[in-house]
């Protein structure tokens, strides 16, 4: 995924509007693969603020995600603002510049002055992964599998919890009278 640059890294005040639509390729997350459900699509305005380009945007996909509790892969659509910053690496000149910028959180990258296109792939690619849930849900009250016959509880109801006992409940059971 690339954005274009050459027109407004012209002038100062400058901005820039654009669309985009790519397909990922599955990658890993840990012991995780990310699949993609639907391309991604990202909305960008692009600021032109003197030293540095600042992107305002919007991403849109849906990832296909494995429930935490139950196993099971589902659809989990995301539509995330971001914000990202193009510096001209030509313009930085004193020291300082470089310290400051470990502090911040926003994702910076910097451009050369022949350089008409930047590639926000990584970028992109960081940003989902940020807001992946690291125990996805197939939905919040998911009831998961079964410890002891392995059964999907949202599906079917099998008997195996019958003996549970609440461990509150269990303090209290030892106070019964005999
Ligand atoms: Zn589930
Ligand atoms: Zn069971």
């Amino acid at each position: 995924m690339r954005l274009f640059i050459g027109e407004v890294k012209k002038s100062t005040g400058q901005t820039f509007f654009d669309l985009q639509e790519e397909v990922f390729s599955p990658f890993r997350f840990g012991r995780d693969r990310i699949v993609f459900a639907q391309p991604v699509q990202i909305a960008v305005h692009l600021v032109n603020c003197g030293s540095e380009i600042l992107v305002e945007g919007r991403l849109k996909t849906v990832l296909l995600l494995h429930c935490a509790r139950c196993l099971e892969s589902f659809l989990y659509p995301m539509d995330i603002p971001f914000r990202l910053e193009l510096r001209n690496a030509s313009r930085l000149t004193r020291p300082s510049d470089f310290e400051a910028e470990a502090e911040e959180t926003v994702e910076v990258r910097y451009f050369t002055e022949e350089e008409n296109y930047i590639d926000i792939t990584q970028e992109i690619q960081e940003i989902i992964l940020l807001n992946v849930p690291m125990k996805p849900l197939c939905r919040p009250d998911c009831k998961g599998l079964c410890p002891v016959c392995g059964a999907n509880r949202n599906e079917v109801q099998c008997l195996c919890g019958e003996e549970e006992i609440d461990p509150r409940l269990a303090i209290l059971k030892k106070w019964e009278p005999k």
